[in-house]
């Protein structure tokens, strides 16, 4: 069945939408980042956010069409991120997700934002992986382990505690005056630097839970900066990357282990980080087990994963009433360990 998805997301401070073919052929993913807006005050403000998607979103439809090279009367669905997220920013999205739908009489799909990010590792060039999968999706607001079990079937095995470890990646940026979005900065100032300058925790790891801890790494780090004034940031920053991305992959690796899962997969908006895919994939491989990168242009938030994701599940359980509503959180799938 061939469908022309429009795709939604107005989750955090991206307003995205995208135009994708069953799932699959991404004719369009347009992202209207709002950092100009949120740099000042270091991070993301809700109420910011909500009036930038609302100033963007009928441009940003209009160009994710005009892109496509499709009009409204082309479209088979749309599909929006309702589930997870900032609830202001996300009602900007879903009602006009609903405009569409009502304007357009076709199906409305709400997804939870947390499947759009792990379909886009369906969504890549090569084959994707095989149900089931583990997938690590790990960004700003969130930091999950998933076995995968289909489309619209999820098990959360393991998620942080405290902060996400992109939150902690921005945090310590702020704090390192090296600005917003925190993640991307720190990696272009570790590239400098000495991973093992300094002896930084990997929380948990020790323990035989697959959750997450990063405060204590980002205390730690404080501590750090606080004992040596004059440290050499570069040094610091790598030193601090190295310690996420082994975190992450440390309990990813003994998530599968723990699961049986031969196929893993990484996701989300710090999955652009290119020491954790390289040693992500070089741990995969060292394990024997195939790894599964999301494509770079949908690692951050943006709508043709929404779409994609959204397509999968029409295909299952069909559209939703248009009375759907958001939730700033919600769980993720019908299983929970
Ligand atoms: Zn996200």
């Amino acid at each position: 069945m061939s469908m022309l998805v429009l795709g939604i997301d107005t989750t955090c401070d991206d307003t995205s939408a995208a135009v994708v073919r069953s799932g699959q052929t991404i004719l369009s993913n347009v992202i209207a980042s709002q950092y100009a807006a949120h740099e000042a005050f270091g991070g993301v403000v809700p109420m910011i956010a909500a009036r930038e998607h609302a100033r963007q979103i009928s441009f940003v439809i209009q160009a994710a069409l005009d892109k496509a090279e499709v009009r409204f009367s082309d479209l088979d669905a749309v599909a929006v991120s309702c589930d997870q997220g900032l609830l202001l920013a996300l009602v900007v999205g879903v009602s006009a997700a609903k405009s569409v739908a009502l304007a357009c009489n076709i199906p409305l799909i709400g997804i939870h934002h947390l499947e759009g990010h792990i379909c886009s590792v369906l969504m890549g060039e090569g084959p994707g992986p095989a149900f089931p999968f583990l997938c690590l999706t790990v960004a700003g607001g969130h930091t999950l382990l998933v076995r995968v079990e289909d489309h619209g079937q999820y098990e959360v095995v393991g998620s942080t505690r405290d902060d996400a470890a992109g939150e902690a990646l921005d945090k310590i940026a702020r704090r390192l005056g090296l600005g917003y979005p925190g993640g991307a900065a720190i990696e272009r100032v570790a590239a400098n630097g000495d991973a093992t300058a300094f002896a930084l925790p990997r929380p948990m790891i020790r323990q035989k839970t697959l959750d997450f801890s990063f405060s204590g790494l980002k205390t730690a780090v404080v501590r750090v900066m606080d004992e040596h004034p004059d440290l050499c940031v570069a040094d610091l920053c790598a030193s601090f990357q190295q310690a996420v991305v082994d975190t992450l992959v440390i309990k990813t690796m003994r998530a599968a282990r723990q699961t049986s899962l031969t196929r893993i997969a990484l996701a989300g908006g710090v999955a652009l980080n290119s020491l954790l895919r390289k040693t992500f994939k070089k741990a995969a491989d060292r394990a024997g087990l195939q790894a599964f990168l999301a494509p770079r242009a949908l690692c951050a938030d943006n709508g043709a994963m929404v779409a994609g994701a959204g397509y999968f599940l029409y295909r299952e359980r069909g559209a939703d009433p248009l009375t759907i509503e958001t939730r700033a959180n919600a769980p993720l799938g019908r299983l929970s360990v």
